[in-house]
């Protein structure tokens, strides 16, 4: 029987009501496929501030190294956010984890299910049968780990980029158009941004390997509207840091909602960190209304990229279409003729269908 050793970081706000459904649906897949999961737990931001005084404490960063992958909620809220950077749940813990594990690629899909074709603020027809396009954003470098400096009356951020973390964010988004639709987007700012001139000139140079990967750029701005206009025409986004981060919150509201989109941080080695792609929800956290399903794809996408179990996966990619197709939805993503299920009642149905 195959073994892996999952890290399982709840965190806070819905973290662990979410990650309670994806292990439901993890035991599924373990039965189905002869195969166990370990799961160790480890607590993370405002959780480990309360419990032992640090957001990233050694025993979870520990238990992150002995896995084979983790399995992460969300951190942060209220109650934390104002602690000093560094102290703090993102910047003391999330941002210190993927620099750790050098997690350089996030690949975030942002897949609108026709079943959910309401539930975007995009017209019906534009949307179509739906749309599936994969945002690649580069990780560890940009802005947010420039210099940077905040004076009474000045600030700044530096945007550096080097030819080597290009070359590899590229290579990772070429090679997952590979696998999908043998198209790549190139997202800068190289009108303005000396780092986006960069960043484009070493983008064109990996395609070279790639010749029947189609190349296009957009820039910045443009790509916020485009992907608005005409989501159907994407497949896979490669772009920096900080335009990444907006464009897969974008992405996430025209797919229907924050609550259905998981990511995916990875690695050189291979290594990965599966999370939603939203936050610890803290205005609904203890409530059990939470959409469990960015927690459940993620769970998805780790048996994809971390253990190569491609069916597994798809397995549970079907069991969620199937159960939106039957009329299920939590409060996020709810339209009238629907039926309104909670968090624990929509991770039954999913792990039913597995
Ligand atoms: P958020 O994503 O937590 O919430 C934005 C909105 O989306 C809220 O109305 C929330 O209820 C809703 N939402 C999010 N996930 C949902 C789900 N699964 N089901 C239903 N609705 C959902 O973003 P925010 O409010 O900007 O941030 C809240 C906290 O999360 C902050 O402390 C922030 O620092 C932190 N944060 C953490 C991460 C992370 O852990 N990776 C990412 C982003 C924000």
């Amino acid at each position: 029987m195959k073994e892996y050793n999952i890290a399982i970081l709840p965190g806070d706000g819905i973290g662990s009501e979410v990650m309670t459904e994806a292990k439901k649906v993890l035991d599924k897949i373990s039965i189905k496929y002869d195969t166990k999961f370990n799961y160790n737990h480890g607590i993370v931001g405002g959780a480990a501030i309360d419990s032992i005084g640090e957001p990233l404490p050694d025993k979870t960063l520990k238990i992150c190294e002995n896995a084979d992958a983790i399995l992460f909620g969300s951190i942060g809220g209220p109650k934390w956010d104002d602690l000093p950077k560094g102290k703090d749940p993102v910047w003391g813990a999330l941002l210190p984890l993927r620099k750790h594990f050098e997690f350089f690629a996030n690949l975030r899909p942002a897949i609108c299910f026709k079943s959910l074709a309401n539930a975007s603020p995009i017209k019906s027809e534009i949307i179509g049968d739906g749309f599936d396009f994969l945002v690649v954003r580069e990780l560890t470098g940009g802005i947010y780990f420039g210099e940077k400096k905040l004076e009474e009356t000045s600030a700044y951020d530096i945007m550096k980029y080097t030819k080597s973390e290009i070359i590899r964010i590229a290579k990772v988004a070429f090679e997952a158009a590979m696998k999908r639709n043998k198209h790549v987007t190139c997202v800068d700012k190289s009108n303005v941004l000396s780092s986006s001139v960069l960043f484009r000139k070493f983008v064109i140079e990996v395609s070279k390997d790639y010749p029947d990967v189609k190349l296009d750029f957009l820039y910045i701005d443009n790509a916020t509207m485009q992907i608005i206009k005409r989501p159907r025409d994407f497949d896979v986004f490669v772009t920096t840091n900080m335009f990444g981060d907006i464009l897969s919150d974008e992405s996430g509201m025209i797919a229907g909602s924050i609550g259905m989109l998981p990511s995916a941080s990875i690695n050189e080695k291979g290594f990965g960190m599966y999370e939603p792609s939203g936050g610890s929800a803290p205005d609904i956290a203890g409530m059990g209304i939470a959409n469990p399903i960015a927690q459940i794809l993620s769970a998805a996408m780790m048996l994809k990229y971390s253990f190569g179990m491609n069916d597994a996966s798809n397995d549970i990619e079907n069991a969620v279409q199937t159960v939106l197709e039957k009329g299920y939805r939590t409060g996020d993503i709810m339209e009238v003729g629907k039926t309104k299920v909670n968090t624990k009642e929509i991770g039954d149905l999913i792990s039913e269908e597995i």
